[in-house]
């Protein structure tokens, strides 16, 4: 490990046992058998915060193996015992809120304020996951059969493979493995290997929280190798991944032979609609703050901000001036609003991105580069006059572009909001009941938000359709993802009266 580096850390953590450079299996920390490694990158200064070791083949799949035997007593527990070890584990989180909150910040670069909001986020699910797992009810069903009960129970599915992108490091993970956990499932949780080390802190959270080992294992490697692993392994019946629409197409494909429950959160490409009779101003305040979260690095990033075309130009100009304020730079500092991409090709990306536009005939109303704090920074960006033939308005542009459009009718924008393979988040910005009941049903996506930029949270379902993913994670639903129904009948009871 970088020795600098290493001294700023255990000055920075309260608690510097919570960074941790190996995998996690079977409740024992493990280095790689084949000596392979990988440096985690500082994206705010280039600087390797630590290193990572790449497991083996067998050690995935002692994984496997680890989470098998774990099963046997996991799911033997009462769905009390298993919420009461998930309700300690919360505890851990909260109570170490400002290390994982800095950890993040060091290897996802996203300014510190926000990184404690997502352990908050991330630890709320672990505690709605930890008492929906007390509420599986099964159901007794009016028999049709002489002398029988009919009924359902519910069953944990078994073992979990759950694998992570690096823009929310640590929520991503427990909206999956706290319910799956809950649900009975061993849990083997593949982090992307950009932030590993909210992962890892998970992990040693977990264990002192007395979570049985190979319960939530962390392992790590190269992730076409990992996944492949873990894909076609029968002994895994779940598969939960989230991240971008290409590889999850990839998984899907390789889970197919061993017919595994498949959850998928995908891309997302939100339209953020603002109507005619909106103050341009809170719409225009709104909209920077639902695209410029994370630096833009957000599956519900505002995407296409589709402005009526009478409050157009007022619209930009508020946007312009509140985009102006935001402040970028590392995100350990005070008061910064945007933190660096993750890393280079991000920032190619997202010029490319802009390039294309322009050579398009968008209009750039800011966003100078040269002002840029460092190589993997990039300052907020305006478009005005985005079309349907740029990149930014199909692909993610995972960056702080926004991409403005004018539109003449609400037909119109219903027409161009579902013109996108994605299907995840769309924002509605109207007073008038009439048109946001007619939008709202007509907009292809999973997630509607009107008039609040917020939309996420531990009761929700959340998800997306078309090409943004399969299944439903937080709600109620969220822990049926990991459940199995398992019908009964018991015949030849005798006749019971009043049956
Ligand atoms: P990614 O698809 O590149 O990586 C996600 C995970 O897959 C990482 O763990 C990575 O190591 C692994 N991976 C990468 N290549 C792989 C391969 N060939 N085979 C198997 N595994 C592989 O996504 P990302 O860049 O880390 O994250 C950004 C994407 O995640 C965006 O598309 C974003 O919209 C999406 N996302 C979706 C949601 C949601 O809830 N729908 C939430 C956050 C992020």
């Amino acid at each position: 490990m970088n020795m600098k580096l290493s001294r700023t850390l255990s000055t920075l953590l309260d608690d510097p046992r919570l960074f941790r450079q190996y995998a996690y299996v079977d409740g024992k920390w493990t280095h790689g058998d084949g000596g392979r490694e990988e440096a985690v990158i500082d994206p705010a200064t280039g600087e390797v915060i630590g290193h990572i070791p790449w497991l083996e083949a067998d050690q995935i799949r002692g994984a496997v193996d680890a989470a098998e035997a774990a099963f046997v007593h996991w799911r033997a527990l009462r769905a009390d015992e298993r919420c009461e070890r998930l309700l300690a584990w919360y505890d851990l989180l909260q109570a170490n809120r400002e290390d994982l909150a800095t950890l993040m910040t060091l290897e996802q670069g996203k300014p510190l304020p926000d990184a404690r909001g997502e352990v908050e986020y991330g630890a709320s699910f672990v505690r709605w996951f930890a008492e929906e797992g007390k509420r599986t009810f099964g159901e007794t069903i009016p028999s049709h059969i002489p002398n029988a009960a009919l009924g359902t129970i519910k069953e944990p599915v078994g073992i979990a493979a759950l694998i992570t992108p690096w823009n929310f490091p640590l929520a991503m993970i427990t909206r999956k493995a706290a319910a799956a956990m809950a649900a009975g499932c061993p849990v083997i949780v593949k982090p992307a290997g950009e932030t590993p080390f909210s992962a890892l802190a998970l992990a040693e959270l977990a264990e002192r929280a007395g979570i049985p080992a190979g319960v939530f294992n962390v392992v790590l490697g190269e992730p076409a190798e990992v996944s492949k692993i873990l894909c076609f392994d029968d002994r895994v019946k779940a598969l939960s991944f989230t991240g971008s629409t290409r590889v999850g197409r990839l998984l899907l494909e390789q889970s197919a032979n061993t017919v595994k429950r498949v959850s998928l959160e995908l891309g997302g490409n939100a339209p953020f609609i603002v109507g005619p009779d909106m103050d341009p101003k809170e719409a225009a305040f709104a909209a920077v703050s639902a695209k410029f979260q994370t630096a833009g690095q957000d599956c519900l990033a505002a995407d296409r901000i589709l402005v009526h075309e009478s409050i157009h130009d007022e619209f930009v100009a508020h946007f312009a001036e509140r985009m102006a304020a935001l402040t970028v730079g590392n995100g350990l500092e005070s008061e910064i609003d945007l933190g660096p991409l993750i890393h280079a090709q991000a920032v190619e990306k997202a010029a490319a991105i802009v390039d294309d536009a322009l050579a398009k005939g968008a209009t750039l109303v800011a966003g100078d580069q040269r002002q840029a704090p460092g190589p993997n920074f990039f300052m907020p960006t305006l478009l005005t006059g985005v079309t349907h033939d740029m990149k930014i308005w199909h692909e993610e542009s995972f960056a702080p572009v926004a991409g403005i459009t004018a539109y003449a009718d609400d037909d119109q924008v219903i027409e161009m909001a579902n013109d996108t393979e994605y299907g995840l988040a769309a924002y509605i910005y109207t007073h008038d009941i009439r048109r946001i009941w007619k939008i709202m049903r007509a907009l292809e996506f999973g997630m509607v938000s009107v008039n609040s930029v917020k939309m996420t949270g531990p009761p929700v379902p959340f998800g997306g359709v078309k090409h943004s993913g399969l299944g439903r994670e937080g709600g109620i639903t969220g822990i049926d993802e990991y459940l199995e129904t398992k019908y009964y009948c018991l015949g030849a009871l005798g006749s019971v009266s009043g049956s």
